[in-house]
């Protein structure tokens, strides 16, 4: 399997997945998939029509009676199969991750790792998909809830994590007896097909997963298909609103979470050395490219000078360069050249709207193979002296750039998270059990860290962004999945006695 899987990914064009069928898409329009590394390009992805697109939501639905008529101890059994695939390929899958989308091996590692556990969290289906019940609710009424699939589901991901946010959907899905279309990111759309594969290794019946790809076309079919009942999406927040209003206004159910702007707190007492290697991977793993990266630092009081000369220092010294080789370097590419162009402008807006550049990420030398090849590389970058209202404080900027805001007090703190327009994560670094409760009750956002850089949540709780973050009611991963991904049943029951039976007292009363 491991050969065949990474042949299907050096293939020119990236294949469809429709009705248990891979074949080649017959669009005529295509995007291109590279190494960012290198800045070379490894396949071409077809940008599926709305036809297409159409035939594998009617594969989905085909197969839908069966599949969720299909035991659900039945169906978490192929979850299990695609676990132990899932670990069995862990490294191939990292290092395709790695090559289409530049974040360094130890990162796309961890990234698969968090995708199996969604798996893991999934194949737990027949206890979480349970109903209640309560007995003579009235007198000799009995009423309880049972879950059923909603249909066949869709998902939109985003380019940043080619593994883990597609794993965030489907197999919660298709355990509750959904069947599901895949849409991954046009920019990293081949460690999907690789993990499809292993799904359909599992002997998982045709129509139950779908893959397709493509841009704004392949999406609309999805939200315009009257069979498409749910849509899960991940990306920025002006695609992430336009998905939920025009899903929603299509009768769908939405989970769509958009793009972010986290505040690492720093309160004076607080570990420095810890907290600077907590900013620094929040800051700058996966080269800022996370919804979950830290990218404003909130000194308060007297700390943020010492912060910043300690962050420069350490940031300074980080290693950049290619991670396809498996080269020991700190930090990947961005994930193109346009990207990495918008991201650096950012240093030049912050200057110009009079921020102090303290570390310049455009100046910094990549290291070993990558010294003048064509990858899309940057340094790290810390903005100092940033005030709340510049736009490097505002805008997600989705790239290896750390703005530093400085704050008199906590409450001073509280008020710049109160002005964000996104809520996803923020963090505070303190050794005062007070301050951090206060943090966490009162900070402006749905996922909050305590000396933690980035605390995101593992499969079993949810992604709880707010704000601008998340539109929608019942956020990815965790329980709030499992109801986003059934509608419940009521059943009320009462049986008449007919006039042969006796009447029993109580099985606690007969003692
Ligand atoms: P994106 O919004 O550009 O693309 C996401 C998906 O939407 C892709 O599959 C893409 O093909 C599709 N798409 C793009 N434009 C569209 C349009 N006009 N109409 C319909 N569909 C469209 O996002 P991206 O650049 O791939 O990913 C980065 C963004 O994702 C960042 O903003 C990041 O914060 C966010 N993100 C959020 C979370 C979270 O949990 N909140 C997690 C990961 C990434």
């Amino acid at each position: 399997m491991a050969t065949d899987t990474l042949a299907a990914v050096e293939v020119e064009q990236v294949p469809i997945l429709v009705g248990g069928r891979w074949s080649a898409s017959g669009s005529s329009r295509y995007g291109e998939v590279y190494n960012p590394s290198i800045g070379q390009v490894i396949a071409r992805v077809p940008f599926c029509t709305t036809d297409e697109v159409n035939r594998a939501v009617e594969a989905a639905h085909e197969t839908l009676p069966k599949w969720g008529n299909t035991p659900v101890v039945e169906r978490v059994r192929y979850l299990f199969k695609f676990r132990e695939l899932l670990l069995a390929h862990a490294e191939e899958l990292a290092r395709s991750v790695t090559r289409e989308h530049g974040k360094t091996l130890v990162e796309a590692r961890a990234s698969v790792q968090r995708g199996i556990e969604v798996v893991e969290f999934a194949c737990g289906m027949p206890s979480l998909i349970m109903g209640q019940s309560i007995q003579n609710i009235a007198r000799e009424v009995d009423c309880e809830t049972i879950r059923h699939p909603v249909g066949v589901c869709a998902g939109i991901t985003p380019f940043n994590f080619p593994a883990m946010v597609p794993l965030w959907m489907y197999p919660i899905a298709i355990a509750g007896g959904n069947t599901f279309v895949l849409k991954p990111s046009e920019k990293v759309p081949l460690t999907a097909v690789v993990i499809g594969k292993l799904l359909m290794e599992t002997g998982l019946p045709a129509g139950v997963f779908n893959i397709v790809h493509g841009d704004k076309e392949a999406v609309d079919a999805l939200l315009h298909h009257p069979q498409v009942k749910a849509i899960s999406f991940v990306g920025s927040t002006s695609v992430a609103k336009y998905i939920y209003e025009t899903g929603t206004r299509n009768g769908k159910r939405v989970q769509a979470a958009g793009g972010a702007k986290n505040h690492l707190i720093i309160m004076p007492d607080a570990d420095l050395d810890q907290a600077v290697s907590a900013l620094q991977s929040s800051a700058f793993g996966c080269a800022g490219e996370r919804c979950m990266a830290g990218s404003i630092a909130v000194g308060v009081g007297d700390v943020a000078s010492r912060l910043v000369d300690h962050l420069c220092e350490k940031a300074s010294r980080m290693k950049i360069g290619r991670t396809d080789e498996g080269a020991d370097v700190d930090m990947g590419p961005v994930i193109s050249r346009e990207h990495m162009n918008r991201v650096a402008s950012y240093i030049d807006i912050a200057k110009n709207e009079g921020a102090d550049v303290a570390l310049d990420g455009r100046r910094t030398e990549p290291s070993g193979s990558a010294a003048g090849n064509a990858g899309f590389l940057l340094g790290p970058s810390i903005i100092d002296k940033v005030e709340p209202d510049m736009r490097v404080a505002r805008e997600e900027i989705f790239g290896p750039v750390l703005s530093v805001i400085r704050a008199r007090n906590l409450d001073e703190a509280l008020a710049i998270g109160r002005k964000s327009e996104y809520g996803n994560g923020a963090s505070i670094f303190t050794r005062d059990g007070h301050a951090a409760r206060q943090f966490k009750h009162h900070f402006n956002a749905g996922m909050i860290g305590i000396n933690i850089g980035v605390p995101a949540p593992m499969a079993w709780f949810p992604f709880t962004g707010w704000n601008k973050s998340f539109f929608g009611d019942l956020h990815i991963q965790g329980t709030e999945s499992i109801a986003f991904y059934t509608q419940q049943k009521m059943t009320m029951t009462r049986w008449f006695a007919s006039a042969t039976e006796s009447h029993h007292d109580p099985v606690w009363k007969q003692k």
